[in-house]
């Protein structure tokens, strides 16, 4: 008997020559290998995931019984393309979407059924996968009547709901079954991402996310013989990069950690996996000092999140979303920094219960914060199950949204060409679109002059001497580039108000700078890198604006503690024209002094003093430099150093030649 042959599609973006394992759809090839009455009869074939193979794979298709199709938001359009032509050329093929970014309110929110608009899929999967998949393969043995499964909708009916499995234990695992490997083609210059669960879950019910509801709560725990064996089949598969799938990595403090001690193990051994990304335990705590420190010390680990998306208390009730107070949240941050432990945060824009007002005050307690950790701040998508977008929420909170291709940071913008799309919001009940605009040139200047910081100590000073609100400084910022069209920040400014005209009228966020390497950027990175590229030039496009504000704030700061000052902001960020590897210059004011006392009523004093610090990245390709500094050395802050890292010698200044000889420091 000829064997039912099942086509499958995953489709998933390149990060450089990374691309992911199709792991949701090995999983539930693993699970159906693993029934003896199914394994012999249905034909696994390679699974499709390079967007760029479209065409092949809908040949591949022309005799294909099944097609299984994992749909997220960065594969919906490419996957309904695929889907409808194979419907044209083979109609008998039973067409079947699953995945998080199948939509379980679409009749309320368009007014027609998915299948009428959608003709050419036959079923949609609603939750998790593996029983439902099992159950209609049985279906399609017994004469291919679905009528009455669980956990389906076709276009006569919708079932009830399947019940999750409470044992996870019991699906094999698709890496040490090597399904992994029979559903990808061999390519000599891909390496694969495997994406791992520890466990499924998540106890939280943030109304942005739709991992929590699409979870239902109950975290389910995967065994731990089992996870180690997984962790030693990546060191042995030479995988280099390993994302976490949990909701919450670190909440079992004891288990996470022994798993950590494990990646540490394998990766001695077989130097692989390089590097994890956990999405970290939302009730941030010094439990996951331990765990975050073993990955570190093993190099697998850029920086660990604390994440808190608003701080303002209408907003987290809105979203029903509960954070540790901030005051603890501020000590967690120095606790985990004092522990050699980098940190970032995360703020999402357009948040329902978020006003203007609301979210500058967010920016300010943000920029307060000394030292801070990274600033990451996304728009606020609205996914297709998220609590978020259910129609009585959305109406509650007047949720106005608009369809904006998808922003995938650092894909390789050739891979866009058939554009994906996500939801994110344009206005809500408590901020309109206007309101929007304002809040995301302030979280651009926020990220690129603050968290970056390319006037981190310049709005310190001023912040500390004149009691100038950080927001404040920066609206001085924006007025500036509104008027002086020759600043290097000005070009920034222009580049990023067309952004966001573009963004919020749903032609994209993409950013792309041929100088900055073939990847789509984040503009706060893009800006940093752009004027992090000559020194000198940075020096005086800063030097200029701390005299306009210095007359135009009527601060009367002496213009020569303006000029040391701005030589001392350049000296402490990372630049392209400085690879030498120790950095070494003179000053006139003993800044690190004042900046160490953090406002404490330290004066600031006239000193020759001479500073030194390691330079953190030396990279002479232009194209790694921009990478090492700003994409991967974003988490671990590779663009700037802290002015306690620096090293002071005191007294006369001392030529960087005599300084050199006299320190035996090697360097141009
Ligand atoms: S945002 Fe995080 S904590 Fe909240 S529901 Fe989603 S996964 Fe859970």
């Amino acid at each position: 008997m000829n064997k039912i042959k099942v086509c499958s599609s995953q489709f998933n973006y390149k990060y450089g020559d990374q691309i992911h394992f199709p792991y949701s759809i090995a999983t539930l090839v693993a699970w159906i290998k693993s029934n003896p009455e199914l394994s012999d009869v249905f034909q696994f074939e390679k699974c499709f995931i390079f967007r760029n193979k479209i065409e092949k794979y809908i040949s591949t298709c022309c005799d294909s019984d099944i097609l299984l199709c994992s749909c997220y938001g960065w594969n919906w359009e490419i996957t309904k393309k695929l889907a409808k032509r194979v419907k044209k050329i083979n109609p008998k093929c039973i067409i079947i979407f699953g995945g998080p970014q199948v939509p379980k309110w679409y009749k309320e929110h368009y007014s027609e059924s998915f299948f009428e608009k959608h003709d050419y899929v036959d079923i949609l999967v609603h939750g998790e996968g593996e029983q439902i998949i099992e159950n209609i393969f049985k279906a399609y043995l017994e004469g291919i009547n679905f009528e009455g499964i669980k956990g389906i909708e076709t276009k006569d009916f919708k079932g009830e709901p399947q019940p999750r499995l409470s044992d996870i234990d019991i699906l094999p695992s698709p890496y040490l079954t090597n399904i992994v490997w029979d559903l990808v083609e061999p390519e000599d210059d891909i390496k694969y991402i495997a994406a791992w669960e520890s466990n499924r879950g998540c106890p939280f019910k943030c109304a942005f996310c739709d991992w929590g509801s699409a979870t239902m709560s109950k975290v389910r725990k995967r065994n731990q013989n089992k996870l180690e064996e997984e962790i030693r089949w990546f060191g042995e598969n030479k995988i280099p990069y390993i994302d976490v799938c949990d909701a919450n990595w670190g909440i079992f403090k004891d288990r996470d950690l022994e798993l950590s001690r494990k990646f540490s193990e394998v990766k001695k051994q077989h130097g692989f996996p390089e590097k994890i990304r956990p999405a970290w335990a939302k009730v941030s705590s010094e439990k996951l000092i331990p765990v975050a420190k073993v990955l570190l010390e093993a190099d697998m680990l850029r920086a660990v999140t604390l994440a808190v998306q608003s701080l303002d208390e209408a907003t987290l009730t809105a979203v029903k979303r509960k954070n540790i107070k901030f005051k603890k949240w501020a000590d967690l941050v120095n606790i985990f920094r004092s522990e050699g432990i980098e940190n970032y945060t995360e703020l999402i824009l357009g948040l329902p219960g978020e006003t203007i007002e609301s979210y500058k005050n967010n920016l300010e307690q943000m920029m307060e914060l000394f030292p801070r950790p990274v600033l990451y701040i996304y728009n606020c998508g609205v996914f297709p199950n998220a609590p978020m977008n259910e129609p009585s929420y959305k109406k509650l909170h007047d949720i106005k949204t608009i369809s904006s291709p998808i922003f995938l940071m650092h894909s390789t913008p050739s891979e866009t060409k058939l554009v994906e799309y996500e939801d994110i919001v344009l206005s809500t009940s408590t901020m309109t679109g206007e309101d929007l605009r304002e809040a995301y040139l302030y979280s651009w200047v926020t990220q690129s002059f603050h968290s970056f910081g390319i006037l981190e100590y310049v709005s310190k000073y001023f912040h500390d001497q004149y009691g100038l609100k950080y927001v404040d400084f920066y609206s001085h910022l924006i007025e500036y580039c509104k008027d002086n069209d020759l600043s290097i920040f000005s070009e920034e400014y222009r580049s990023v108000k067309n952004l966001i005209e573009m963004g919020y009228s749903g032609e994209g966020w993409e950013h792309y700078d041929s100088n900055l390497g073939e990847i789509c950027w984040p503009h706060e990175e893009a800006t940093f890198l752009r004027c992090a590229m000559d020194s000198s030039s940075l020096k005086e496009h800063m030097f200029s604006f701390l005299q306009w504000l210095n007359t135009h704030g009527q601060f009367n700061s002496d213009i020569s503690i303006l000029e040391d000052l701005s030589e001392f902001q350049v000296y402490l960020l990372t630049t392209r024209d400085i690879l030498e590897d120790t950095k070494i210059k003179n000053f006139n004011y003993d800044w690190v002094q004042y900046f160490n006392s953090n406002g404490n009523n330290y004066n600031l004093e006239k000193k020759k003093v001479t500073y030194t610090h390691t330079n953190k990245i030396t990279e002479r390709d232009i194209t790694k430099w921009c990478y090492k500094t700003a994409w991967w050395g974003r988490g671990p802050k590779k663009y700037k150093i802290d002015p306690a890292d620096l090293k002071t010698y005191s007294g006369e200044a001392m030529s960087e030649h005599c300084y050199k000889q006299k320190y035996n420091i090697k360097g141009q």
